[in-house]
C-alpha cells in the first residue's frame, strides 16, 4: 500500500498541481501521483495568458470561461508567491498583436471583433504605433492591435512555485506512474494503482495527466474524454544585457501562421509555437526550429543577434471541441481535469477552483456549467477531433 488520502490526484502538471494545492488549502488530504511532477507541457509552454486571442467571437461561452480564468490570475499569483516566497514572473503586461502583411489583417479584424463582443479592451494600431509600443518590431509590419488584457507568467517559475506550495500545504507526492483506477464493489472510486503495483487509497480520484489521461486503466468505457496529444515546439533565446527586451507580449500573424515572442525579466525570450498532429512524439525537428526562428526575425529583426538557448517540443492535451474537461464523471468519486489544449496555464487557477469546489461543496463552478465532462460525442470511445481552435 502506497498511502491513503481523501483525494488522489493523478498528474502533477500545472493542472494537477494547482488542483492539489487548492484542495489541500481547503483542508482535504491529498496524494499526488506523478513520476515527474512539475514537468509535462507546462514546462515547455510560453506562459501567455491570453483569454480572447485564443478563442473567437463564434465561441462566446468558451471565451467567457477564458476571461473568468484570466480575471483570477492576479490574485492567484499573489497567493502563490505569498505561500512560497517564490516569484512566478506574472506580469500584467498587455500584448501587441501584429499582422506582417495585408493578407494577415483579417486575423487582426477577428481579434478586435472578439474583444468588442466580450466588452474587453482592444484598439487598432498603425504600424508606427505598434513600434512605439515595442520598438524592436520590424518596420515592415502592416498593422496591429493593442490588447491590454493579455498577460504573461514565467511558466517554469510557476511550476517550481506550485511544487513548493503543494509540499507546504502537506500534499503527499508519490513519484510513480499511475496505472489504473481502483473501484469498489459498488463501482465507486477506492484508489489508484501505480505501475509498481502499489495502491494509493482515496474516496476521490482526479485524473489530470494531460494528454496521457486516456491511458489510465480501470475506468469504465466511455467515461474518459477523447483528449489527444497536440505537439508544439518553442524556442528559447537570450538577449544580451540580462534585462527584459520589451514589456508587451508580441503576438504575430506571419503569412497565416500565428507566432509569439514573450520577453522575460532575465533577458530570455520565448518564441512559439508550432501546432502539429504527430501523436506522442516530442522529437525536436529541424524544420520547426527553422520556421520559428525565421518568423521571429520577420517580426523582430534583432532576434537574429540573440543567443540560442534551446528548442523543446511538448504535448498539449487537445480537446475535440476546444473546451476543457473539468469536473465530475458518472463514476462516483471520479473527477477529470484535462483537455486544456493551448490554455492550461491560463485555465489553471479556475480549474483548480472548480475541482476544489466540487470536492468540498459538490457544486459546479458557473463558467464550467456549459462544459460538463460527459458532454455528448466526445468520450474516448468516440472518434477524433472536430475542431482545432
Ligand atoms: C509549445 C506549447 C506552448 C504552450 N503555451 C501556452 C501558453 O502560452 N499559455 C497557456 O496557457 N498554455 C500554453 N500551453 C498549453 C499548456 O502547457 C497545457 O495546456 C498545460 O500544460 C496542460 O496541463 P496539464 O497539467 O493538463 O498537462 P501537462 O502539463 O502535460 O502535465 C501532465 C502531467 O501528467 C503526468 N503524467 C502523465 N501520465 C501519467 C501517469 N500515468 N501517472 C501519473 N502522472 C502522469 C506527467 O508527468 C505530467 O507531469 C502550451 C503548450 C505547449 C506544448
Amino acid at each position: 500500500m502506497a498511502g491513503t488520502a481523501d483525494v488522489v490526484v493523478v498528474g502533477g502538471g500545472v493542472i494537477g498541481l494547482s488542483a492539489a494545492w487548492e484542495a489541500a488549502r481547503r483542508g482535504l488530504s491529498i496524494a499526488l501521483v506523478d513520476p515527474a511532477p512539475g514537468r509535462g507541457a507546462g514546462w515547455v509552454a510560453a506562459g501567455i495568458l491570453a483569454p480572447v486571442s485564443e478563442t473567437s467571437s463564434e465561441r462566446p461561452t468558451l471565451a467567457r470561461l477564458f476571461c473568468a480564468a484570466a480575471d483570477r490570475w492576479p490574485a492567484f499569483a499573489a497567493r502563490l508567491e505569498a505561500a512560497t516566497g517564490l516569484a512566478t514572473g506574472f506580469q500584467a503586461c498587455g500584448a501587441v498583436a501584429v499582422a506582417l502583411c495585408a493578407s494577415d489583417r483579417e486575423a487582426l479584424e477577428g481579434l478586435l471583433a472578439a474583444h468588442r463582443a466580450l466588452g474587453r479592451e482592444a484598439s487598432a494600431l498603425s504600424a508606427s504605433e505598434c513600434r512605439s509600443v515595442v520598438d524592436l518590431l520590424s518596420p515592415a509590419l502592416d498593422s496591429g492591435v493593442l490588447v491590454p488584457g493579455d498577460h504573461q507568467v514565467d511558466n517554469r517559475a510557476l511550476m517550481t512555485a506550485l511544487v513548493e506550495a503543494c509540499a507546504g500545504a502537506g500534499v503527499q507526492t508519490i513519484a510513480e506512474r499511475a496505472a489504473a483506477l481502483e473501484l469498489d464493489a459498488h463501482g465507486a472510486v477506492a484508489g489508484v494503482a501505480t505501475a509498481r503495483g502499489d495502491v494509493v487509497r482515496g474516496r476521490w480520484a482526479v485524473l489530470a495527466a494531460g494528454a496521457w489521461t486516456p491511458q489510465i486503466g480501470g475506468v469504465p468505457a466511455g467515461v474518459l474524454p477523447a483528449v489527444r496529444p497536440v505537439k508544439g515546439h518553442v524556442v528559447r533565446l537570450r538577449a544580451a544585457g540580462g534585462r527584459q527586451v520589451f514589456s508587451h507580449v508580441v503576438s504575430g500573424y506571419v503569412y497565416g501562421r500565428h507566432r509569439y515572442l514573450v520577453a522575460r525579466a532575465d533577458g530570455s525570450v520565448v518564441v512559439g509555437a508550432t501546432v502539429e498532429e504527430r501523436g506522442f512524439d516530442t522529437t525536436v525537428q529541424a524544420g520547426a526550429l527553422r520556421s520559428l526562428l525565421d518568423d521571429a526575425r520577420l517580426l523582430v529583426p534583432s532576434a537574429d543577434d540573440w543567443e540560442y538557448v534551446e528548442c523543446l517540443a511538448g504535448l498539449r492535451p487537445g480537446s475535440p471541441d476546444g473546451a476543457p474537461f473539468v469536473g465530475a464523471t458518472r463514476v462516483p468519486g471520479l473527477l477529470v481535469a484535462t483537455g486544456h489544449y493551448r490554455n492550461g496555464l491560463l485555465l489553471a487557477p479556475i480549474s483548480a477552483e472548480a475541482i476544489a469546489e466540487h470536492l468540498t461543496a459538490g457544486t459546479v463552478l458557473s463558467p464550467f456549467e456549459a462544459f460538463p465532462p460527459d458532454r455528448s460525442g466526445i468520450s474516448s470511445a468516440s472518434s477524433g477531433p472536430s475542431e482545432a481552435s
